[in-house]
């Protein structure tokens, strides 16, 4: 049994962890900046260490501050969080190489789903189907016209080790693929030091469907069932939704077999979320995310299983808590990501809070480190809190969220709340027939209207 685990992270992610290693009895360890000695999970921890000044690069993402942290403190594990270092394969590597059990799955399959490329080939070989498109990194262009001719244009070209929804080309001609191509080698070599790009069928009208997974050391592995995050804006998810309005249980439980089969092929362990793009009734993998997401709350409020609980357990050597037939899907859930930003031009608006008062009630769970007084620092992630809504029926969920983001105060900053209250009275969200455009497609309708 682990009695110390540090969080290598911060906010309200940082908070979840802590609570739920203390309701398993486990003593904690925050770390922060010096932009954070005030932050809530400071003060919830039972231990806390400075790790550095405020840039990411020199605390939170500083693998020997960590690890100097975790040595001094006398941890026996570390959880990463989501973000930062959470999906480094040389930091989880390294943390077992110091003694530390690493609260994730394993550095080799970090590192297997980190290059996008080699991610699709080890899920396409699982029996995971794949997005049509060249085989590996693009290499010779002519190659790769040929298969772009066949499968057919608009194509997408992306980076091998994108993330965040960044480095991505949509090619419509033929004429322009060459150039495209040069244009995301070199975004892709600027901003992760690895210019490969490979190229996929460019979806018109998909959505974002991903199946949560648990996976532990003794053989077994169960899905949670799916999650809709077709709600993006920049390729970035603003809103989710569990089970997703587009799956039949017929359709849920077949992607699911598949996506336990394969990660039972691949030996994974721990908490993992494998991605695809949904369009006329057939998936697509996109990518594997090997750690705790954002939007996990969502599945954790349909199924009623703590998947941190779960990660540290499985970390821990033990058996799953629950099989397959144990999970039962009850309601629906929505979580709206709550960001610090300007309702308009959607900057980050960090600063001082003033009165913060989370809404509450039958069904309603606010994940925020915020508190009044507060000063959300401008060095991180602009999130600062997710509101995750649980209700009977979807009708039921969609009442309670707009009651819910009635109630939320938070003065002295602006909020994504007004959006996510357009969002929630449109007609294309509440008939739940969105694709991954609708959003920017209303918003770019705002703008013309304007
Ligand atoms: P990242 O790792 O940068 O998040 P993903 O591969 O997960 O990249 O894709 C992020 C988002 O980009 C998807 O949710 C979807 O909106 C869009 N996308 C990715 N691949 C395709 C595709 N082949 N066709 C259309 N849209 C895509």
């Amino acid at each position: 049994m682990f009695e110390k685990v540090l969080i290598a992270n911060r906010g309200e992610i940082a908070l979840r962890i802590l609570r739920a290693c203390r309701e398993m009895g486990i003593s904690t360890v925050a770390i922060h900046s010096t932009a954070d000695t005030d932050a809530m999970h400071v003060r919830f921890a039972d231990e806390s260490v400075c790790i550095g000044p405020p840039a990411a690069k020199d605390s939170y993402l500083s693998i020997q501050a960590v690890l100097s942290a975790a040595a001094i403190s006398g941890a026996d594990a570390i959880h990463p969080g989501y973000g930062f270092l959470s999906e480094n394969a040389d930091f989880a590597q390294m943390v077992v190489e110091h003694g530390f059990t690493f609260i994730g799955p394993s550095a080799d399959h970090i590192r297997l789903m980190g290059d996008k490329v080699q991610a699709k080939a080890a899920a396409k070989a699982a029996g995971i189907p794949v997005v049509p498109g060249s085989e590996g990194a693009i290499e010779d262009i002519k190659d790769v016209a040929l298969i772009a001719k066949d499968i057919g244009y608009p194509v997408l070209i992306k980076a091998a080790a994108g993330g965040g929804g960044r480095g991505m080309q949509v090619v419509r001609r033929e004429e322009d693929l060459e150039d495209l191509v040069k244009m995301a080698q070199s975004e892709a070599a600027a901003a992760f030091g690895n210019g490969a790009v490979y190229m996929e069928k460019y979806l018109d009208k998909p959505r974002h469907i991903e199946i949560q997974i648990m996976a532990d050391t003794h053989g077994n592995v169960v899905h949670l069932g799916e999650r809709d995050c077709s709600l993006q804006r920049r390729h970035q998810k603003v809103l989710e939704e569990a089970p997703s309005p587009a799956l039949n249980a017929a359709q849920r439980a077949e992607i699911g077999e598949i996506t336990v089969n394969a990660i039972s092929k691949l030996g994974y362990q721990s908490a993992g979320t494998v991605e695809y793009l949904y369009e006329d009734g057939e998936f697509y993998f996109i990518e594997m995310n090997t750690r705790l997401q954002v939007e996990h709350p969502i599945t954790e409020a349909i199924t009623g299983i703590d998947i941190v609980r779960e990660m540290i357990r499985v970390a821990q050597g033990a058996k799953l808590s629950v099989t397959q037939d144990d999970i039962v899907l009850r309601g629906h859930a929505i979580e709206c990501r709550i960001n610090a930003e300007d309702p308009e031009t959607f900057a980050p608006s960090p600063g001082k809070v003033g009165v913060y008062h989370a809404p509450g009630g039958l069904g309603v769970r606010v994940d925020s480190a915020l508190y009044s007084g507060y000063t959300v620092p401008p060095h991180y992630d602009s999130m600062i809190a997710k509101l995750i809504v649980h209700g009977a029926s979807r009708n039921e969920c969609l009442m309670r969220l707009r009651r819910a983001l009635e109630e939320f105060v938070i003065d002295g900053i602006s909020t994504g709340i007004p959006l996510q209250q357009r969002i929630i009275g449109e007609r294309g969200f509440v008939d739940g027939t969105y694709d991954i455009h609708w959003l920017e497609t209303l918003m770019a309708a705002d703008k013309d209207g304007a």
